[in-house]
């Protein structure tokens, strides 16, 4: 089988085929492996979303990434401060506040915070207009690069081959049978296609004539020069990936630094990997406002990287049903790191033809078409 998309969804499928003894696991990626989006990701985990699916697909991926070194033999610099969400309007408080009923209830500690606590947990934040505060202790943020480098070097290690460089040109298919896929260093018969290309997915879904409605959208990170004082007062390690929900600013500890990031509203969608400026002003103004102990602090590095939106902003996976043996793991609109130990886990058993350890149906590419959409609103 070849599995199309080399970041930490397709090398998490990788290692769980090869693990559960699947012959001929082959993954390519036009990159290098991790060089799309995941790299460019800020690494944040946490359990907190709306939908219940969701939910049950972070926290099996937490407790991987929390055994990751004893059970890959990688470290991924797992920090687990907590996860932050600030909120400053009565509708989100309403709705984080059920959305921490149903946290608890399928077992993820989780509360509601007053502002003075926000504050006392992520002491450069300003609390000027906040409500709320939405904690979960068990999220935080670890490394994409060594998440993508532990699954590889094991999937390896159990007989797949990982082939970077290599770029997917087309899906060969006979009748509903899938033949072969073709590369740029010639064609690789099999099959099997999982499509884990992230933002560069609907065109890969495209060559098996089947719809994947995902959206590649700009986004952008800067990490900052080291802060003079000790950061956070010397709490740094203790201090909760904090998002400020209402503008999506958001910052963690990265170093000696902070790394921070925010969405941008006017950005259209595209295959935009360049740094564009046009954002500062809203960002500065966020940051003037909830973290203004970082306005005057410099700017050490800052990257731009693709989200793989889809029209609900929540995920598409599932298998394919106009063509055999096409299976998809995609779409997870920002949130896709966070979530890839566990969709490796359903990749696997949708090969397989297992039973999933969680009920994915609701996923499937098709609700556009039938169902209609499944919003997940807890996205940054
Ligand atoms: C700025 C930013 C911050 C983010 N922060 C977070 C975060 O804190 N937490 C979180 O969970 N998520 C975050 N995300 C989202 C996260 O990066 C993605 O959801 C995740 O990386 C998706 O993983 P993937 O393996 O599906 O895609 P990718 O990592 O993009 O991998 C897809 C791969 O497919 C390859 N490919 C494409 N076309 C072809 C082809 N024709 N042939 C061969 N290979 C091909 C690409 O080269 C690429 O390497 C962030 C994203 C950005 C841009």
């Amino acid at each position: 089988m070849v599995i199309i998309g080399g970041g930490a969804v397709g090398v998490a499928a990788a290692y769980e085929l090869a693990a559960a003894g699947v012959p001929d696991v082959v993954l390519i990626d036009s990159g290098p492996l991790g060089g799309g989006s995941t790299s460019k990701a800020a690494g944040g985990v946490r359990a907190q979303f709306y939908d219940r699916v969701n939910i049950e697909l972070a926290v099996r991926s937490l407790e991987t990434f929390e055994h990751f070194a004893q059970r890959l033999g990688q470290d991924i610099d797992l920090r687990q401060p907590g996860y932050l969400f600030l909120l400053d309007n009565p509708r989100d408080v309403a709705d984080f506040e059920a959305s921490t009923g149903l946290l608890r209830a399928l077992g993820v500690e989780s509360r509601m915070l007053a502002v003075a606590e926000a504050r006392r947990m992520s002491p450069l934040i300003a609390t000027e207009g906040l409500l709320a505060g939405a904690y979960s202790p068990s999220g935080g943020y670890c490394s994409p690069e060594s998440v993508v480098l532990g699954y590889a070097t094991a999937a390896r290690r159990l007989g797949a081959r990982l082939i970077p460089r290599r770029a997917a040109t087309g899906i060969m298919t006979e009748g509903r049978q899938i033949t072969a896929v073709t590369t740029d260093a010639g064609p690789i018969q099999t099959p099997a296609v999982i499509c884990a290309a992230g933002a560069w997915s609907a065109r890969v879904a495209q060559w098996a004539r089947v719809d994947l409605p995902v959206t590649p959208l700009r986004r952008q990170i800067l990490v900052t020069e080291p802060l003079k004082e000790p950061l956070a007062g010397g709490r740094a390690d203790a201090t909760p990936f904090t998002i400020d929900f209402g503008t999506t600013f958001y910052f963690h500890r990265e170093g000696p630094g902070i790394l921070l990031g925010m969405s941008d509203p006017d950005e259209t969608p595209g295959f935009k990997l360049g740094r564009d400026d046009a954002w500062l002003p809203r960002l500065g103004a966020a940051i003037e406002r909830r973290a203004p102990a970082l306005a005057g602090v410099g700017i050490a590095a800052g990257w731009a990287g693709l989200y793989e939106v889809t029209p609900d902003h929540n995920g598409l996976i599932g298998a394919a049903d106009g063509i055999d043996r096409f299976i998809y793991a995609t779409g997870f609109s920002g949130h896709g790191f966070l979530m890839s130990p566990a969709l490796g886990e359903v990749v696997r058993d949708l090969y397989l033809e297992r039973q999933p350890f969680t009920d994915i149906t609701g996923l499937d590419a098709r609700r556009f078409a039938t169902t209609g959409p499944r919003p997940e609103q807890a996205i940054v």
